[in-house]
């Protein structure tokens, strides 16, 4: 290099040094318009230089201030994403525990699983970033409309096949971006191995900016612990999306995750209606697709003096018979329940007879009336409509 290595050399100006070493590396018999991309590096103790890395969005430069150091693989696949045409992968964390409350505070790079954040090398691009490069297709990283299950494969494990993401939308100009990674190790192993990674990113396929929500506001872990846990449940009830993660799958070679979505653009078959009784809190939400009803609802419980809950319900007078399978219910506690019930109105404290199973304490059943009103209907007010439901 024609320049000293010291503050009476390049000191910082990155322009002269990329070019020299482009002539210094010709002049050693290489050719730099032959490769895709040129990495310039310098020991990271070269003064005038503030940068770790440096590299130009949808360019074929980078600089390298890292070499030896213990960062330099992460600041290299980071800065050669740029060059990859990748933005930062930014975080929204806000005060409470509600992720995505407004007031928020979007960092820069601020996403931990995410080497265009603040992730280490080990941390890929995230599927949302691998679809803007092509690495995952259309195919392989599912735009989802309809409420239902949808098994998503590790997207960091290379032997990985399929489904490697969703994306569901959010807004008009912004989906939820669903991931799971099973290769993390250090502090995110457990929470990366035993959850999914949900993200705000751009509709489309883009190179808009994601940001990593915290699934776990307020756990005091900041974003290690950000995942979706399995039997947890995110609720985005102002634009209607639920996102569960129901279940992992292990299998020979990749491991996948279930993820339960419940969105509006499902909705319920005519005369089925959904709506809360009671306070329930959080609001819930009701949708049906592929013949199956989806039902995410709040709520204390469905006992004492007054309900709260999710019902699906339509209603009908006089003797009926009804069928339903409940093949999938989160853990929200022993007691929850889902399963039909006949109830005489919406009233929080309506009479009603139900049937329902729950995660931990078995079939539960609340035929016998807990309330004296209930009596009345035994007996057969058939000019009072009754209603059916799926209840959670
Ligand atoms: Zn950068």
């Amino acid at each position: 290099m024609p320049k000293p290595a010291g503050t009476s050399g390049y000191n910082g100006n990155s322009g002269t040094l990329y070019t020299d070493a482009l002539a210094a590396a010709t002049t050693a018999g290489y050719t730099p318009g032959n490769y895709s991309f040129v990495m310039v590096c310098m020991d990271n103790n070269t003064p005038g230089f503030s940068f770790a890395g440096l590299g130009t969005v949808g360019g074929n430069k980078t600089w390298l201030r890292a070499e030896g150091s213990t960062y330099a693989a992460q600041v290299a696949t980071h800065e050669l994403g740029h060059n990859l045409g990748l933005n930062h992968a930014q975080s929204y964390v806000v005060g409470g525990t509600n992720p995505i409350a407004s007031g928020g505070t979007t960092s820069e790079y601020g996403d931990p699983y995410n080497t265009m954040g603040n992730g280490d090398y080990l941390s890929p691009y995230n599927g949302r970033y691998k679809l803007y490069l092509n690495w995952l297709t259309s195919a392989d990283y599912l735009t989802v409309t309809t409420s239902g299950t949808y098994r998503i494969a590790a997207h960091d494990k290379s032997t990985a096949t399929g489904v490697r993401g969703f994306k569901v939308a959010r807004t008009t100009s912004q989906d939820y971006c669903v991931e799971y990674m099973s290769e993390r190790g250090g502090s995110q192993a457990t929470y990366s191995d035993n959850g999914v990674q949900v993200r705000w990113g751009p509709t489309g396929t883009g190179n808009g900016k994601t940001q990593i929500l915290d699934m776990t506001s307020g756990s005091g872990s900041g974003l290690t612990d950000a995942p979706l846990a399995l039997g947890k449940t995110f609720a985005d009830t102002p634009n209607s999306v639920y996102l569960t993660t129901l279940a992992k799958v292990t299998g020979a070679s990749f491991d996948s995750m279930d993820v339960l979505v419940n969105v509006s653009d499902s909705p319920l078959p005519s005369p089925w209606t959904a709506g809360d009784i009671g306070t329930v809190g959080v609001a819930g939400l009701s949708s049906f697709a592929n013949g199956t009803f989806v039902v995410n609802g709040a709520g204390a419980d469905i006992w004492g003096t007054a309900d709260a809950f999710q019902f699906v319900r339509r209603s009908l007078n006089g003797d009926c018979d009804i069928r339903a399978r409940v093949p999938v219910q989160t853990t929200t506690n022993g007691y929850a329940k889902a399963g039909v019930m006949l109830r005489e109105s919406t009233d929080p404290g309506a009479a009603h007879a139900l049937i329902s199973v729950t995660p931990s304490n078995g079939l539960t059943s609340n035929i016998v009336p807990r309330r004296a009103v209930l009596a009345p209907m035994s007996r057969g007010r058939r000019s009072t409509p009754l209603q059916t439901i799926g209840c959670a």
